[in-house]
């Protein structure tokens, strides 16, 4: 009998008699982007180092992903999280540093030298780098032109793990409709088109979905199990009233209530908004959790911790996303993104930045206990850097967040402006030392023999004013324990992370 087959799902339905392969007895699928340039030299570099290293099988994948989680960013966050600990933080290991294996990837995209979060996800889903503001596209894309997202699209790994019969979830503290966590299942050129009132009229004309209905209108398995984050008024109609904040509606102009659309195509789909409502979940079982618990982006650690704001840590939900996923005895794939790293950064706010950091390495240590090394490959990166910088030659177990000064105890160094300096600051940002007036430009750094800089609303200074700091351009850290990991080292292409995970699971060739 001939079969024509045209999706993933068929094709491993023809093939699930196969003795050997992907998880469910499958070979593994070819995908959309098979033939991308970026694709194809990644997957080489990647099988030349399993002919080397030896290619051992993953059952499951833990994706960690700070969003601007830069080198700098992880020195500082080990030493602010040493020093609250009451302890050396020069010398403390953060859960991230005791993975065995590390490598540099090179973060650059197809467009540009410094990548903004939307290809630089995608690079670590899809396996193939694009356009700065793309998510789920290949090079092919005209990034003009957002009907090319359709035919430029790339596979995700969250989607071919979902049609071989794994266990997918997604957590972030950004908006679950945001360039990272969209990167599992978006196809746009427009990372900005998070809910339809955001689309032009002329991507509406031209058929382009905002990005919160592509997760509506995912079809692969049976959807994700988790979906955990913040993003809340991007599915909710603007008719509608927000559940923690009666005074805010929604954001769709469609009136089209999303969550209510998730919940009822499935039989076991929970939507849960506050801290109450998760805990209230049995996630040792069949479940499908879509957690919305702000409006926008979840709170910042450092406020969460604060006032207990009604959410869970991130530790709270990847323990309760690895709960539910490794029910699955396919195995799993999880993103666990803290992605207001970057936020505080943009904000030249560096010790909201650290506290998230933090709370990221926390999230990394629980699935480290809850996890075997035998059989789940965990992976910590970054998807760009940061304009942030340690400087100075403070002393040992100075504050890290207060003004660089001797190590001798003899005070505060200063600049030739006979001015003190912190240890942690931005090239760029808010925090600009200069400020345009109409005489023009005037440069004048504080004097901050005065100022609380270990404050938590302190922004640090900044030599170019920009209202948001921007992406730094260096190579960032990969950290990987488990099956798979020891293809994790030397200098690597960002989007050679997907095929690290792809094929150390089997799902790809
Ligand atoms: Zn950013």
């Amino acid at each position: 009998m001939v079969r024509i087959c045209v999706s993933m799902a068929c094709l491993l339905a023809l093939s699930a008699c196969a003795s050997s392969g992907g998880p469910s007895g499958a070979p593994p699928v070819g995908v959309r982007q098979q033939q991308d340039s970026y694709y194809q030299a990644a997957a080489q570099a990647v099988s030349a180092r399993e002919t080397e290293r030896g290619a051992p099988r993953a059952k499951n994948v833990i994706l960690f992903i700070g969003d601007g989680m830069g080198v700098s960013t992880i020195t500082a966050a080990r030493i602010w999280a040493g020093q609250n600990r009451g302890l050396d933080g020069e010398s403390y290991r953060l859960a991230m540093d005791t993975l065995p294996y590390s490598a540099f990837a090179k973060t650059y995209t197809h467009d540009s030298q410094v990548a903004d979060s939307a290809p630089t996800a995608a690079a670590m889903t899809t396996g193939v780098k694009s356009y700065n503001g793309a998510i789920g596209v290949t090079q092919s894309a005209d990034i003009r032109k957002c009907a090319t997202a359709e035919t430029a699209s790339a596979d995700s790994l969250w989607e071919i793990a979902e049609d071989a019969g794994l266990a997918t979830g997604v957590i972030s503290t950004a908006r679950l409709t945001h360039a990272t966590p969209a990167a599992a299942y978006a196809k746009t050129t427009e990372r900005d088109w998070e809910n339809d009132a955001q689309v032009s009229s002329s991507g509406k004309e031209a058929g382009c979905r905002d990005i919160a209905r592509q997760f509506v209108d995912w079809r692969h398995g049976d959807g994700f199990e988790i979906f955990m984050g913040g993003g809340r008024a991007n599915f909710l109609p603007s008719s509608l009233s927000d559940p923690e904040y009666p005074n805010q509606k929604g954001a769709r102009a469609d009136g089209r209530d999303l969550t209510l659309e998730w919940a009822n195509a499935g039989p076991s789909r929970r939507v849960v908004t506050d801290l109450a409502g998760f805990r209230g979940v049995n996630f040792d079982s069949d479940v499908q959790v879509l957690g919305l618990f702000e409006p926008s982006h979840m709170q910042y650690e450092a406020d969460r911790a604060k006032d207990r704001a009604g959410e869970p840590s991130l530790a709270d939900l990847t323990r309760a996303a690895m709960t539910r996923l490794s029910r699955n005895p396919n195995g799993y794939v999880l993103m666990v993104e803290a992605g207001r790293i970057d936020h505080a950064h943009h904000a030249g706010n560096a010790a909201r930045a650290l506290a998230d950091t933090a709370a990221l390495d926390e999230a990394v240590a629980a699935a480290m206990a809850a996890s075997d090394p035998r059989d789940t490959l965990i992976i910590v990166t970054a998807d760009h850097s940061h304009t942030f910088v340690i400087q100075g030659y403070p002393g040992r177990n100075n504050p890290i967040l207060g003004l660089v000064t001797y190590p001798d105890g003899k005070g505060a160094v200063r600049g030739l402006d006979s001015r003190p300096f912190t240890t942690l600051a931005y090239m760029n940002g808010p925090g600009s030392i200069c400020r345009i007036s109409p005489q023009g430009n005037v440069c004048n750094r504080e004097d901050l023999s005065n100022v609380d800089t270990q404050a938590l609303d302190y922004v640090q200074q900044a030599l170019i004013p920009l209202p948001s700091e921007t992406h730094g351009g260096e190579d960032v850290a990969v950290f990987a324990r488990g099956p798979g990991a020891q293809l994790v080292s030397g200098t690597i292409e960002q989007n050679e992370i997907f095929h690290v995970m792809a094929r150390s699971l089997r799902l790809v060739r």
